[in-house]
Protein backbone atom coordinates (compact mmCIF):
# COMPACT_ATOMS: atom_id res chain seq x y z
CA UNK A 1 0.00 0.00 0.00
CA UNK A 2 1.21 3.51 -0.93
CA UNK A 3 2.17 5.96 2.06
CA UNK A 4 -0.56 8.21 3.63
CA UNK A 5 -3.71 5.50 2.65
CA UNK A 6 -6.28 5.27 4.86
CA UNK A 7 -7.55 1.45 5.61
CA UNK A 8 -10.54 2.88 7.89
CA UNK A 9 -12.04 6.09 8.30
CA UNK A 10 -14.90 6.04 10.92
CA UNK A 11 -16.71 9.47 10.83
CA UNK A 12 -19.11 10.55 13.83
CA UNK A 13 -20.24 7.21 14.36
CA UNK A 14 -23.14 7.20 16.82
CA UNK A 15 -24.83 3.58 18.69
CA UNK A 16 -27.60 3.69 20.34
CA UNK A 17 -29.53 1.03 22.12
CA UNK A 18 -33.00 1.82 23.34
CA UNK A 19 -31.97 5.16 25.60
CA UNK A 20 -28.35 4.60 26.14
CA UNK A 21 -25.78 5.90 23.56
CA UNK A 22 -22.75 3.38 23.78
CA UNK A 23 -20.37 5.43 21.02
CA UNK A 24 -21.32 9.00 20.87
CA UNK A 25 -20.21 10.59 17.65
CA UNK A 26 -17.02 8.66 17.38
CA UNK A 27 -14.19 9.63 14.42
CA UNK A 28 -11.35 7.99 13.79
CA UNK A 29 -8.63 7.52 10.72
CA UNK A 30 -6.56 4.82 10.61
CA UNK A 31 -3.59 4.89 8.12
CA UNK A 32 -2.53 1.80 6.31
CA UNK A 33 -0.11 -0.39 7.94
CA UNK A 34 -0.56 1.25 11.60
CA UNK A 35 -1.16 -1.09 14.62
CA UNK A 36 -3.86 1.05 16.14
CA UNK A 37 -4.76 0.97 19.87
CA UNK A 38 -8.38 1.76 21.29
CA UNK A 39 -8.63 1.54 24.98
CA UNK A 40 -11.25 3.00 27.99
CA UNK A 41 -12.57 1.85 30.89
CA UNK A 42 -15.33 -1.06 30.84
CA UNK A 43 -18.27 0.03 29.21
CA UNK A 44 -16.89 3.06 26.91
CA UNK A 45 -17.80 1.30 23.96
CA UNK A 46 -14.65 -0.55 22.28
CA UNK A 47 -16.22 -3.55 21.40
CA UNK A 48 -19.44 -1.71 19.86
CA UNK A 49 -16.93 0.03 17.58
CA UNK A 50 -15.70 -3.59 16.72
CA UNK A 51 -18.95 -4.61 16.13
CA UNK A 52 -20.07 -1.45 13.68
CA UNK A 53 -16.66 -1.50 11.79
CA UNK A 54 -17.45 -5.52 11.49
CA UNK A 55 -21.19 -5.68 10.53
CA UNK A 56 -22.35 -6.97 13.30
CA UNK A 57 -24.24 -3.52 14.34
CA UNK A 58 -25.25 -0.99 12.20
CA UNK A 59 -24.68 2.45 13.50
CA UNK A 60 -27.42 4.63 14.03
CA UNK A 61 -25.51 7.45 12.66
CA UNK A 62 -22.32 8.17 10.53
CA UNK A 63 -20.36 6.45 8.12
CA UNK A 64 -17.50 3.38 7.70
CA UNK A 65 -15.19 3.79 4.54
CA UNK A 66 -12.33 1.22 4.02
CA UNK A 67 -9.75 1.69 1.76
CA UNK A 68 -12.08 4.81 0.66
CA UNK A 69 -14.78 2.83 -0.23
CA UNK A 70 -18.41 2.85 1.62
CA UNK A 71 -18.60 0.66 4.46
CA UNK A 72 -21.43 1.88 6.34
CA UNK A 73 -23.64 -0.79 7.90
CA UNK A 74 -22.85 -4.10 5.44
CA UNK A 75 -23.20 -7.33 6.53
CA UNK A 76 -20.20 -8.75 8.26
CA UNK A 77 -19.77 -11.46 5.74
CA UNK A 78 -19.23 -8.78 2.84
CA UNK A 79 -16.96 -7.01 5.25
CA UNK A 80 -14.67 -10.13 5.40
CA UNK A 81 -15.25 -9.92 1.60
CA UNK A 82 -13.47 -6.41 1.43
CA UNK A 83 -10.54 -7.95 4.13
CA UNK A 84 -12.11 -7.43 7.67
CA UNK A 85 -11.16 -10.19 10.14
CA UNK A 86 -11.62 -10.01 13.58
CA UNK A 87 -11.51 -11.95 16.78
CA UNK A 88 -13.16 -11.98 20.01
CA UNK A 89 -12.53 -11.52 23.33
CA UNK A 90 -13.94 -15.51 24.35
CA UNK A 91 -12.76 -17.41 22.12
CA UNK A 92 -14.59 -18.84 19.35
CA UNK A 93 -13.03 -22.47 18.07
CA UNK A 94 -14.72 -25.13 16.63
CA UNK A 95 -13.89 -27.42 19.85
CA UNK A 96 -14.22 -31.16 18.32
CA UNK A 97 -11.74 -30.49 14.98
CA UNK A 98 -8.18 -30.11 15.31
CA UNK A 99 -5.89 -27.30 14.86
CA UNK A 100 -5.53 -28.21 11.40
CA UNK A 101 -8.86 -28.27 10.07
CA UNK A 102 -10.13 -25.08 12.12
CA UNK A 103 -7.65 -23.39 10.02
CA UNK A 104 -9.19 -25.08 6.89
CA UNK A 105 -12.62 -23.64 7.76
CA UNK A 106 -11.23 -19.76 8.31
CA UNK A 107 -9.83 -20.20 5.00
CA UNK A 108 -11.16 -17.67 2.79
CA UNK A 109 -12.75 -19.84 -0.41
CA UNK A 110 -15.40 -17.74 -0.76
CA UNK A 111 -14.26 -14.70 -3.73
CA UNK A 112 -15.65 -15.26 -6.42
CA UNK A 113 -12.95 -15.42 -8.40
CA UNK A 114 -12.31 -18.83 -6.59
CA UNK A 115 -15.33 -19.76 -6.66
CA UNK A 116 -15.77 -18.74 -10.59
CA UNK A 117 -12.41 -20.74 -11.44
CA UNK A 118 -13.01 -23.98 -9.68
CA UNK A 119 -17.00 -24.55 -9.91
CA UNK A 120 -16.88 -23.70 -13.75
CA UNK A 121 -13.56 -25.94 -14.18
CA UNK A 122 -14.13 -28.91 -12.21
CA UNK A 123 -10.92 -30.81 -13.11
CA UNK A 124 -9.63 -27.69 -10.85
CA UNK A 125 -11.00 -28.69 -8.26
CA UNK A 126 -8.33 -30.93 -6.77
CA UNK A 127 -5.68 -28.53 -7.26
CA UNK A 128 -7.60 -26.01 -5.18
CA UNK A 129 -8.18 -28.60 -2.49
CA UNK A 130 -4.03 -28.63 -3.17
CA UNK A 131 -4.08 -24.99 -2.61
CA UNK A 132 -6.35 -24.97 0.76
CA UNK A 133 -3.75 -27.71 2.07
CA UNK A 134 -0.94 -25.44 1.30
CA UNK A 135 -2.00 -22.58 3.02
CA UNK A 136 -2.99 -24.07 5.85
CA UNK A 137 0.38 -25.53 6.53
CA UNK A 138 1.75 -22.05 5.34
CA UNK A 139 -0.36 -20.54 8.81
CA UNK A 140 0.62 -23.93 10.72
CA UNK A 141 4.49 -22.65 10.30
CA UNK A 142 3.84 -19.36 10.44
CA UNK A 143 1.81 -19.24 14.10
CA UNK A 144 4.80 -21.92 15.47
CA UNK A 145 1.71 -24.54 15.16
CA UNK A 146 3.30 -27.43 14.05
CA UNK A 147 3.84 -29.94 17.23
CA UNK A 148 -0.24 -29.19 17.89
CA UNK A 149 -1.60 -29.20 14.31
CA UNK A 150 -3.41 -32.38 15.24
CA UNK A 151 -4.69 -31.62 18.54
CA UNK A 152 -8.28 -30.32 19.59
CA UNK A 153 -7.76 -26.74 20.74
CA UNK A 154 -9.85 -27.82 23.91
CA UNK A 155 -6.48 -29.97 25.28
CA UNK A 156 -4.47 -27.25 24.42
CA UNK A 157 -3.29 -24.10 26.65
CA UNK A 158 -5.04 -21.11 26.63
CA UNK A 159 -2.35 -19.13 24.90
CA UNK A 160 -1.98 -21.48 22.13
CA UNK A 161 -5.74 -21.49 21.94
CA UNK A 162 -5.12 -17.58 21.54
CA UNK A 163 -2.70 -18.27 18.98
CA UNK A 164 -5.13 -20.60 17.27
CA UNK A 165 -7.71 -17.75 16.83
CA UNK A 166 -5.16 -15.32 15.66
CA UNK A 167 -4.02 -17.88 12.89
CA UNK A 168 -7.37 -18.47 11.68
CA UNK A 169 -8.64 -14.84 11.49
CA UNK A 170 -5.50 -14.02 9.53
CA UNK A 171 -6.74 -17.53 6.94
CA UNK A 172 -9.25 -14.88 5.51
CA UNK A 173 -5.92 -12.98 4.13
CA UNK A 174 -7.22 -9.79 6.04
CA UNK A 175 -6.74 -6.27 5.07
CA UNK A 176 -7.45 -4.71 8.47
CA UNK A 177 -7.76 -7.19 11.41
CA UNK A 178 -9.63 -6.40 14.47
CA UNK A 179 -7.93 -7.82 17.89
CA UNK A 180 -10.70 -7.71 20.95
CA UNK A 181 -8.18 -8.07 23.64
CA UNK A 182 -5.67 -10.75 22.72
CA UNK A 183 -3.85 -10.66 25.62
CA UNK A 184 -6.31 -11.34 27.96
CA UNK A 185 -5.18 -14.55 29.99
CA UNK A 186 -1.41 -14.91 28.57
CA UNK A 187 1.49 -14.70 30.62
CA UNK A 188 4.26 -12.58 30.29
CA UNK A 189 6.31 -14.59 28.11
CA UNK A 190 3.22 -15.37 25.98
CA UNK A 191 2.02 -11.44 25.90
CA UNK A 192 5.46 -11.20 24.00
CA UNK A 193 4.88 -13.51 21.60
CA UNK A 194 1.95 -12.69 20.64
CA UNK A 195 3.82 -8.61 20.09
CA UNK A 196 5.68 -10.15 17.79
CA UNK A 197 3.09 -11.77 16.27
CA UNK A 198 1.17 -8.57 15.55
CA UNK A 199 4.22 -7.11 14.80
CA UNK A 200 5.07 -9.74 11.56
CA UNK A 201 1.32 -9.39 10.83
CA UNK A 202 1.54 -5.52 10.34
CA UNK A 203 5.05 -6.06 8.83
CA UNK A 204 3.10 -8.17 6.43
CA UNK A 205 0.70 -5.44 5.36
CA UNK A 206 -2.17 -5.35 7.32
CA UNK A 207 -3.41 -2.91 9.43
CA UNK A 208 -4.25 -3.71 13.22
CA UNK A 209 -6.16 -2.55 15.70
CA UNK A 210 -6.45 -3.84 18.80
CA UNK A 211 -8.68 -3.60 22.19
CA UNK A 212 -6.40 -4.21 24.68
CA UNK A 213 -6.50 -3.71 29.09
CA UNK A 214 -2.84 -4.40 29.14
CA UNK A 215 -1.09 -0.75 29.04
CA UNK A 216 2.56 -2.52 28.75
CA UNK A 217 1.41 -3.68 25.56
CA UNK A 218 -0.07 -1.05 24.06
CA UNK A 219 2.55 1.48 24.85
CA UNK A 220 5.14 -0.62 23.27
CA UNK A 221 3.39 -1.80 20.13
CA UNK A 222 1.34 0.74 19.31
CA UNK A 223 1.55 3.45 16.79
CA UNK A 224 -1.01 5.37 17.46
CA UNK A 225 -3.96 5.20 20.60
CA UNK A 226 -7.68 6.29 20.63
CA UNK A 227 -8.85 6.49 24.03
CA UNK A 228 -12.75 6.14 24.66
CA UNK A 229 -14.67 7.26 27.68
CA UNK A 230 -18.38 7.26 27.86
CA UNK A 231 -18.89 6.71 24.16
CA UNK A 232 -16.51 9.27 23.17
CA UNK A 233 -13.08 9.80 21.70
CA UNK A 234 -11.17 11.84 24.48
CA UNK A 235 -7.94 11.31 23.30
CA UNK A 236 -5.94 10.42 19.80
CA UNK A 237 -2.46 10.22 19.40
CA UNK A 238 1.36 8.85 20.14
CA UNK A 239 0.96 6.59 23.63
CA UNK A 240 3.31 8.34 25.01
CA UNK A 241 1.17 11.58 24.97
CA UNK A 242 -2.26 9.85 25.39
CA UNK A 243 -0.72 8.01 28.31
CA UNK A 244 -0.17 11.42 30.51
CA UNK A 245 -3.29 13.21 28.60
CA UNK A 246 -5.51 14.84 31.68
CA UNK A 247 -8.66 13.58 30.51
CA UNK A 248 -7.43 10.02 30.18
CA UNK A 249 -5.95 9.70 33.41
CA UNK A 250 -9.22 10.88 35.03
CA UNK A 251 -11.15 8.82 33.18
CA UNK A 252 -9.07 6.04 34.49
CA UNK A 253 -9.09 6.97 37.74
CA UNK A 254 -12.73 7.39 37.51
CA UNK A 255 -13.37 3.76 36.78
P1 LIG B 1 -16.41 -1.83 26.17
O1 LIG B 1 -16.08 -2.80 25.09
O2 LIG B 1 -15.61 -0.57 26.12
O3 LIG B 1 -16.36 -2.45 27.55
P2 LIG B 1 -19.07 -1.97 25.05
O4 LIG B 1 -18.91 -1.49 23.67
O5 LIG B 1 -19.14 -3.44 25.27
O6 LIG B 1 -17.92 -1.35 25.98
O7 LIG B 1 -20.38 -1.34 25.68
C1 LIG B 1 -20.67 0.05 25.62
C2 LIG B 1 -22.05 0.27 26.18
O8 LIG B 1 -23.01 -0.23 25.26
C3 LIG B 1 -22.28 -0.44 27.49
O9 LIG B 1 -23.08 0.38 28.32
C4 LIG B 1 -23.02 -1.68 27.06
O10 LIG B 1 -23.86 -2.14 28.10
C5 LIG B 1 -23.85 -1.18 25.89
N1 LIG B 1 -24.14 -2.23 24.91
C6 LIG B 1 -23.24 -2.89 24.13
N2 LIG B 1 -23.86 -3.77 23.34
C7 LIG B 1 -25.19 -3.67 23.62
C8 LIG B 1 -26.38 -4.31 23.13
N3 LIG B 1 -26.31 -5.25 22.17
N4 LIG B 1 -27.57 -3.94 23.65
C9 LIG B 1 -27.64 -2.99 24.60
N5 LIG B 1 -26.59 -2.35 25.12
C10 LIG B 1 -25.36 -2.67 24.62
Amino acid sequence: AAAGEVALDVREVTKRFKGLVALDKVSLTVPTGQIRGVVGPNGSGKTTLFNVVSGFYDPTEGSVELAGRGATGLAPYRLSLRGVARTFQNLRLFEDLSVRENLLLGLDRTRTTWIWRYAVLPWKVLGYERTLHRRTAELIERFGLSEVADAEPRSLPYGIQRRIELARAMAMSPSLLLLDEPAAGLNGEEVRQLADIVRSIRDSGVTVIIIEHNMGLVMSLCDQVTVLSSGRVIADGPPAEVAVHPDVVAAYLGD
